[in-house]
């Protein structure tokens, strides 16, 4: 540490010395601060700088200024994509890594590795802080500091001009995500469970395996159109699997009652697995198969294994049913018990924040 400091102390001094003697600028002061030390791989002159920044990007990456909190265009982004340094397009963080902190400028828990940030001792203010710059072109992005609230329990406070964003093209973004449709009873349950699962993107309520188009709750209710609540999950494979997802779903549900969920009953209320392809087809078949061999349950498990067809969205107070009427008392005495069981078996799987 103290090493690098007087490593990085020499360069500072020689870089005085060679910019006085260069071309004897007048705004010395400013400008010699760590961004344009020689330590850094892309260097330009203040002018140069101001020819691919505007004036508050220079302002804060090149003169250490900072953006009035709550006022920066990247504050509440939670698209996905990557930030990068807007000097030089160095990849800094992801929007995985991004948290609310409420604090007023972009925050993240982490940076994306490899050195692409540099920590720089800073006294002024009378404060003692870290400093973060690009390791790039030291433009200057911000302070970190130790106090995140996710496990890194860092927080990268960031200015928004300091940022570029590149949206993760759709393509990308969705090459590793799969879909599968289940039904286990009333969806309310089903998709509140599975909000809280780690790697599962999206999960929507709504009806499938039936024989009418776009069908109303209440229709499906009286149990005469011949779908199934289900949920529809996106996942993203890297981080979660079929097999997790099939688990939880043996886990929060009774599979052995047949069009029935506990005081739920009709067809409406089947269990059901709605594969998309063979491989899902496969994992849901030795997933039961193994189920029943074991004798898991007391009676045989009777989900059916079916290919899925059509699903048709529920309504839009059906969505999120389970945070939106958490004080209910089909929430508090059917939903909560299973979420409880949840978080007990699967609690290292659980979403952060
Ligand atoms: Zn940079």
């Amino acid at each position: 540490m103290n090493k690098l400091f007087y490593t990085n102390a020499i360069f500072y001094v020689l870089f005085i010395a060679s910019s006085l003697v260069a071309c004897g600028q007048s705004n010395v002061e400013k400008s010699n601060k760590s961004q344009d030390t020689p330590s850094f791989t892309i260097f330009k002159s203040p002018e140069e700088w101001k020819q691919i920044l505007n004036k508050d990007q220079f302002g804060v990456l090149r003169n250490k200024e900072t953006e009035a909190p709550y006022t920066g265009k990247l504050l509440y982004s939670k698209e996905q994509g990557v930030y990068k340094c807007a000097g030089c397009g160095n990849e800094l963080f992801t929007d995985e890594m991004k948290f609310d902190s409420h604090c007023g400028w972009p925050s993240f828990d982490k940076e994306i590795a490899g050195g692409k940030i540099k920590k720089v001792e800073d006294h002024t203010h009378g404060m003692n802080r870290t400093e973060i710059v690009c390791a790039n072109c030291g433009g200057h992005l911000g302070h970190l500091f130790d106090d995140g609230p996710t496990s890194t329990g860092m927080r990268y406070c960031v200015n928004s001009l300091s940022l570029n964003f590149e949206k993760k093209s759709n393509i990308v973004a969705q090459s590793n995500h799969d879909t599968i449709t289940l039904g286990g009873g009333c969806y309310w349950c089903v998709e509140a469970i599975y909000e809280m699962l780690d790697g599962v993107k999206s999960v929507e309520s709504g009806f499938s395996g039936g024989k009418v188009a776009n069908p109303s709750y209440r229709e499906v209710c009286m149990g005469t159109t011949g779908h199934a609540e289900v949920v529809q999950i996106v996942y993203d494979n890297k981080k979660t699997s079929l097999d997790e997802i099939l688990k939880v779903f043996f886990t929060v549900h009774d599979p052995t009652t047949l069009n029935r969920q506990g005081a739920d009953v009709g067809e409406q209320y089947r269990s059901v697995i709605l594969y998309r392809n063979a491989a899902q087809q496969k994992t849901a078949t030795d997933i039961i198969n193994q189920l029943n061999k074991e004798k898991v349950y007391d009676q045989p498990v009777v989900t059916a294994v079916q290919p899925f067809k059509v699903f048709y969205k529920a309504e839009d107070d059906h969505q999120d049913y389970y945070n939106a009427n958490k004080s209910s008392g089909y929430c508090k005495m059917v939903i909560q018990p299973k979420i409880e069981k949840f978080e007990k078996l699967f609690k290292d799987r659980l979403k952060k924040n």
